[in-house]
């Protein structure tokens, strides 16, 4: 096995080949199709309001309806509740969620398809303790799991129930955190602790899961999950999901690049997209991202190609810098206008032109270049935008007017600025011709055009190339979604663009559809926020609620979002509850969490400031935090 396999083909799309677990009257895995599932919000012992959540999550789609089992008495009401929906005609496969505790989780065998276990607290507390385990201490330890895990894997093997044992970033135990830290190897330790423990007493119906509210640090974990999965011989399906992804446009963006990244690669067998909204919105969003690759064609295992980066690792490419681009991700998008362009058609681009102080104020989201095609502008621009024009119209070289070549023109011309110069290439003009010219002039940048819906393995391979070349030429991704919805193109765009981020590659995004430039803008800031790559907002990481969560998450995350949108580069983590929200928002900066009901406890990283808050106050509360610790700046 290759030291950094994780898929079977970098080039080619090919689906990895798992195990089939069946979870009631359906599968995961092997052939089956991409399963979608979602987990109902209702309060499990409130029968009525969760089976009617249950039905609108299967009739929009939902293949497998997950439900928290907190306590032995919810556990128990999913028998109530499995009841009713088969009385009502609805047989779809239940998965019981189980947090810290077990027995609940043995109850629930007797009732559902599926449970789901986290291994960072299914046998252990969390008491945030650093210790030093000598290799027979941490035998011992694994005895003690086994000990706490048997009964349960018993009673799945007695009632044929599958097994999801599902990592989270944010809730990793005391144990897997002192000996591999807060990592992606951390998350995949955790996992398969608990497989070779099943393992061990040919227990193999299960699933894997391996989430983080960060998509980088969750690809690699799937990545390197399959890797060592190869090695040990093992070939379980996998669930993907992001955790705490939030809501609307930034909650779908960051699920597509983590879960499409994955998918692209063949990786995936069923997905929950989390969204802080009612559960059935996130079916139609997991539909389109499955959808994809139904009808993909499935290649042959081929793996011939060498990875010249490392999978399980972020680095970005090494590049030149030439004006703004190199550093960060610059943004590029087209005003293709048959007028002469004015200053009010830059408007949607960012850059408000005030005629009464003859000046642009210009948003945290505004592009870096626009294409404007053969057209020409005649006004002043801001000082912040570049101009690309195509190569034949570029004939009096202006202050930020940049020319746009195809490989043959550059390759012929004799004229080129002596700024930057654009250069739009597909796969097959990639040549060594051209690279070699390129290699001494620090004034290129590649554009890398595609169109087509597999496009990715194209351009991916033009980024392998330059990497084993050692070319330090600047890369910009375009995409084309002309044709389709405004939440297909979001969504693809996502997966498209985050794909090659993920891994430190792209220099640039340009991104057209058929929609407004605002959408187009908007959805290349939202992916480079969501790769961390460029931040231009605040960061919400929300939980998508569960029957534990102790206030209206839908309705806080909005007021929470009113106030404090403009706090540009902050993280604020707004979890339901007490059990779960502090880990797993281990990444935020101010967090907002329900200890009780009516009672929010505050946090500035992972420190508690302020607890047991009444929940009417706790914004307001959570607000002069953020003042007193200086992160805080007044709108304008
Ligand atoms: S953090 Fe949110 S989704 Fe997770 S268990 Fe708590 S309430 Fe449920």
């Amino acid at each position: 096995m290759k030291k950094k396999a994780y898929c079977n083909n970098l080039l080619k799309y090919s689906r990895l080949q798992t195990r089939r677990v069946k979870t009631g009257d359906i599968s995961i895995g092997g052939n089956e199709p991409i399963r979608v599932q979602s987990m109902t919000t209702t309060k499990t012992l409130d029968t009525e309001e969760t089976v009617e959540q249950s039905i609108r999550m299967i009739n929009a789609g939902c293949e497998l309806v997950r439900i928290t089992a907190p306590s032995i008495k919810d556990a128990e009401n999913l028998k109530k509740i499995k009841r009713i929906l088969l009385e009502k005609g609805y047989n779809t496969p239940l998965v019981a969620d189980i947090h810290f505790t077990p027995n609940a989780a043995e109850v629930a065998t007797n009732y559902v398809e599926k449970v789901r276990i986290n291994p960072g607290n299914y046998a252990d507390k969390k008491k945030f303790e650093q210790k030093e385990y000598t290799s027979q201490s941490y035998q011992e330890e694994l005895h003690r799991i086994k000990e706490k895990v048997s009964p349960l894997i018993s009673k799945c093997k007695e009632k044929g129930v599958a097994l999801r044992i599902g990592s989270n970033h944010g809730s990793l135990s005391d144990r897997i955190m002192s000996r591999y830290g807060d990592t992606p190897l951390g998350m995949v330790e955790s996992a398969l602790e608990f497989v070779r423990i099943c393992e061990e007493v040919n227990f193999r119906e299960i699933v894997l899961s391996m989430k983080a509210s960060n998509p980088i640090v969750m690809v690699q974990a799937y990545r390197l999950l399959v890797n060592k999965m190869q090695g040990e011989g093992m070939s379980y399906p996998l669930h993907l999901g992001v955790t705490e992804a939030g809501d609307g446009e930034d909650g779908r963006i960051k699920s597509s690049v983590g879960i499409g990244a994955l998918l692209e690669d063949g990786i995936g067998d069923t997905i929950r997209v989390s969204l802080t909204e009612e559960p059935e919105a996130e079916i139609p969003v997991a539909n389109i991202l499955a959808k994809r690759y139904k009808q993909r064609k499935n290649n042959e295992v081929c793996e011939k190609t060498t990875n010249p980066i490392n999978p399980f690792e972020y680095n970005k490419r090494e590049v030149v810098s030439l004006k703004n681009i190199g550093e960060i991700p610059v943004v590029v998008a087209s005003l293709l206008s048959t007028k002469p362009i004015k200053p009010k058609d830059l408007t949607p681009f960012g850059y408000n032109y005030k005629k009464e102080i003859d000046k642009w104020e210009i948003s945290d989201e505004a592009c870096d270049y626009i294409f404007i095609g053969e057209q020409t502008i005649d006004f002043e621009l801001p000082g912040t935008l570049g101009v690309i024009q195509k190569s034949g119209t570029w004939n009096h070289p202006k202050n930020q007017h940049f020319p746009l070549f195809s490989a043959q023109s550059y390759l012929s011309s004799t004229s080129w600025s002596e700024q930057l110069n654009f250069i739009r290439i597909t796969k097959e003009e990639f040549s060594l011709k051209l690279i070699e010219a390129v290699k001494n002039d620090k004034t290129a940048v590649f554009i890398i055009e595609e169109n087509l819906e597999d496009g990715i393995k194209n351009q991916r391979e033009i980024f392998y190339k330059a990497l084993e070349s050692s070319l330090k030429t600047p890369i910009i991704i375009q995409r084309d979604y002309s044709g389709l919805s405004e939440e297909e193109a979001m969504l693809f765009a996502s997966t498209d663009f985050g794909v090659f981020l993920v891994d430190g590659l792209g220099d640039g995004l340009f991104l057209n559809s058929n929609q407004k430039p605002s959408f187009n803008i908007k959805t290349m800031f939202g992916v480079l926020q969501a790769t961390r790559t460029r931040i231009s907002k605040t960061e919400y990481i929300s939980c998508p609620s569960c029957g534990r969560t102790l206030f209206d998450l839908q309705e806080v995350t909005t007021k929470i979002r009113a106030k404090t949108n403009h706090l540009k580069g902050l993280k604020i983590g707004i979890m339901g509850c007490i059990v779960n929200g502090p880990g797993e928002m281990a990444d935020a900066d101010y967090g907002y969490v329900g200890t009780g009901i009516g009672k929010i406890t505050l946090y500035k990283k992972k420190e508690v400031m302020k607890r047991s808050v009444p929940e009417k106050e706790a914004v307001d509360e959570l607000i002069n935090l953020i003042k007193e610790h200086g992160d805080w700046v007044e709108t304008a």
